[in-house]
């Protein structure tokens, strides 16, 4: 769970856990005069995510994200607005409608399979095969430039927001557009940053300029990319196992470039060019494509499976 989503919980005085627990919708409903509610697939720090079917278009599957009524509303029409937005492009899903019970406020969007989180964990080595991570995070490097072409960051990239797709399984998608915000203003420029801004994100992930307080920009969405594409393939970031917001922060100030990447040392010039990115600074995503591109292993044919294609 976020941070700020974690404080607006406990703001709100929901129980740790609800959103997994207590079912907020019952198999059988219809939402929309259309969609058949089934089983809860998943649970966020505040949201419940259920499997649904479309009856106006051969009961294909979709899902049904729902946010407790209690909780602050603006995080779901923050959601809703971003994945409108974005509707249309690859990486991001797709949204179908959105309403509201009386248990709280729901959009319906494309169905998406396991989180790379967890397909890591599920993996006999506990790590993404290079053969396969490079290749899934060449697809969230292109979504998250498409939600930065469109004047957003995301402000939570982790693993359990990057998915496979659910048809198609060669596909990534990321999710959690709930503390995305614009930061480039209607003119195109990028907004000035606010002094003292409140943490965001998730603290494993979060880039120095998070701990710091900092207003967050582009760069810092890339650091998050660095850092998952990092404990992907590693099967864990050097702070994985720190509680102490200090011990952490020092351990990301030491773990930098070669040292960061001492397990995956293609990935070095990549570090490199996100490091030296700041606020201001307009990614290339060109150039940070190609890198990418290049850490892939010489042998990768476009035949060979993803790792969780022979799970
Ligand atoms: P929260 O906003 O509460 O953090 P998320 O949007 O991150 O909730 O979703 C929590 C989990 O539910 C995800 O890690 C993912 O495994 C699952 N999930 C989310 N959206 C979908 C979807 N469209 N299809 C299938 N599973 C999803």
């Amino acid at each position: 769970m976020s941070i700020e989503k974690s404080k607006k919980k406990r703001a709100a005085g929901a129980v740790p856990n609800q959103m997994k627990n207590d079912k907020m919708i019952t198999a059988g409903t219809i939402l929309l005069n259309r969609f058949e509610v089934q089983d809860m697939i998943g649970g966020g720090g505040f949201a419940q995510i259920y499997k649904a079917l479309d009856n106006q278009d051969n009961n294909t599957e979709v899902a049904v994200k729902i946010e407790d009524s209690k909780q602050d509303i603006r995080r779901m029409k923050l959601e809703i607005t971003v994945l409108l937005a974005l509707r249309g492009n690859l990486g991001i899903p797709e949204i179908m409608g959105m309403g509201k019970t009386k248990e709280g406020h729901f959009c319906i969007m494309q169905l998406v399979g396991r989180n790379l989180s967890d397909v890591r964990r599920k993996l006999p080595n506990k790590c993404i095969s290079p053969k396969t991570l490079y290749r899934a995070m060449l697809q969230v490097l292109r979504a998250l430039s498409i939600i930065h072409g469109a004047g957003f960051l995301h402000r939570d990239l982790k693993p359990s927001n990057c998915c496979v797709g659910y048809i198609d399984s060669t596909r990534i998608y990321l999710i959690d557009y709930g503390l995305t915000r614009q930061y480039l203003d209607k003119g195109g420029i990028v907004r000035k940053p606010r002094q003292g801004v409140g943490l965001r994100g998730t603290i494993r992930y979060m880039s120095l300029d998070g701990h710091a307080r900092r207003d967050l920009g582009p760069n810092n969405d890339l650091v998050a990319f660095l850092y998952t594409t990092i404990e992907l393939g590693d099967g864990q970031l050097p702070w994985s196992y720190e509680r102490e917001h200090d011990d952490i922060i020092k351990l990301k100030q030491a773990y930098v470039g070669e040292k960061l990447c001492a397990k995956q040392p293609k990935m070095t010039k990549v570090a490199e060019y996100i490091e030296s990115l700041n606020y201001h600074s307009i990614p290339d995503y060109d150039k940070l494509f190609s890198m990418v591109e290049e850490c892939n292993p010489p042998d990768l044919k476009p035949t060979d499976l993803y790792d969780w294609q022979s799970l």
